[in-house]
C-alpha cells in the first residue's frame, strides 16, 4: 500500500502547471488544491503530469480534463475492466493518456477530433509512455465517424467506455449513438454537465458566450435523466462527470 507522509504533501509544490488551476465547481482554490494535493497529484502516473505541465503552457489548457475527474476516470475503466473505448474530443490528450494508462496492453481507444494539431502537443509523451499502440486516433468530427461505426453490426454493443468532451450541442446526438455502440453494462461519461455551475442560474446571470452550450447541457441533463435505458451519476467533479451506465 502506498503511504504518503505529511512531510511529502507539505513539500509537494505546485508546478508550472499552477496557472491551470480553476476553481471549479467548488467555488473555493484552497478545497480544490487541498484534493489535488493530498489525493490526486502523489497518484499521477508521470506521463499525465508531464502532459499538464506542458498543456499549461498551451492557451487552451483550461479544456483539458482535470485531473481529479481523471482519477475517477481511471477508476472507472479499472472496475469494469475496459478494453474496447472511444474517446470523443482528445485536445492535447490527458483524457486519452489516462485511458491508455488505465486500460491492459492489448485494449484500444478510437479517439476523435478534428485538431490534430493539439494531439500532436500531447503524442510524444504518450510515444514515450509505450501506449500509443492503443490509439486509433481519426482526424474528423465525431458524428460521420459514429455513424461509419455503426454501419458495421459487429459494432453494435461491443465498446466497454466511452468518454465524451467535445461540441456541447451535439451531446443528445453522442449520447444516442454511443447507447448502440456501448455494450449493455458499459459505460458512458460526459464531461462539463454543471457547465461552470451555470446550470443552476438564471440564463440573464450567464455570459453570452456560454449560453447556447448552457442550453444544450441543460437539454441533454433533462433528458438522460428521464433515460430508462440507462443508470446515471451526475458527479460534481471538475466541470461536471455525468457516468451512464447502459442497462438496456
Ligand atoms: N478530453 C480532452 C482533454 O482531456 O484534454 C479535452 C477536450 S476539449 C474540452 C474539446 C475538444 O473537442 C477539442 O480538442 C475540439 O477540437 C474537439 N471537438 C470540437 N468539436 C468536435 C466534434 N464535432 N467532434 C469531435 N471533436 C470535437
Ligand atoms: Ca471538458
Amino acid at each position: 500500500m502506498i503511504c504518503f507522509s505529511s512531510i511529502y504533501l507539505k513539500s509537494m509544490e505546485f508546478t508550472t502547471a499552477e496557472p491551470f488551476l480553476h476553481k471549479g465547481l467548488l467555488q473555493s482554490f484552497e478545497l480544490t488544491k487541498y484534493i489535488l494535493k493530498t489525493n490526486v497529484y502523489p497518484r499521477e502516473p508521470s506521463p499525465l503530469k508531464e502532459l499538464r505541465e506542458v498543456t499549461a503552457k498551451h492557451p487552451g489548457n483550461f479544456m483539458s480534463t482535470t485531473p481529479d475527474s481523471g482519477q475517477l476516470m481511471g477508476m472507472l475503466l479499472k472496475l469494469i475492466n475496459a478494453k474496447k473505448t472511444i474517446e470523443i474530443g482528445v485536445y492535447t490528450g490527458y483524457s486519452l493518456l489516462l485511458t491508455a494508462l488505465s486500460i491492459p496492453h492489448d485494449a484500444m481507444i478510437i479517439a476523435i477530433d478534428p485538431n490534430k494539431e493539439t494531439y500532436e502537443i500531447g503524442l510524444p509523451i504518450i510515444q514515450k509512455a509505450g501506449v500509443e499502440h492503443k490509439i486509433n486516433f481519426i482526424e474528423s468530427q465525431a458524428l460521420p465517424v459514429l455513424d461509419k461505426l455503426l454501419q458495421n453490426k459487429d459494432n453494435e454493443g461491443s465498446f466497454d467506455f466511452a468518454f465524451v468532451d467535445a461540441d456541447k450541442e451535439n451531446y443528445l446526438n453522442y449520447h444516442e449513438r454511443l447507447l448502440k455502440l456501448v455494450k449493455v453494462g458499459g459505460l458512458i461519461v460526459f464531461d462539463n454537465t454543471l457547465w461552470g455551475g451555470t446550470v443552476a442560474q438564471p440564463e440573464e446571470a450567464v455570459s453570452e458566450d456560454r449560453k447556447e452550450s448552457r442550453r444544450s447541457i441543460i437539454e441533454f441533463n433533462n433528458s438522460v435523466s428521464i433515460d430508462q435505458r440507462i443508470e446515471i451519476a451526475l458527479t460534481p467533479s471538475g466541470d461536471g462527470l455525468t457516468i451512464c451506465r447502459r442497462i438496456r
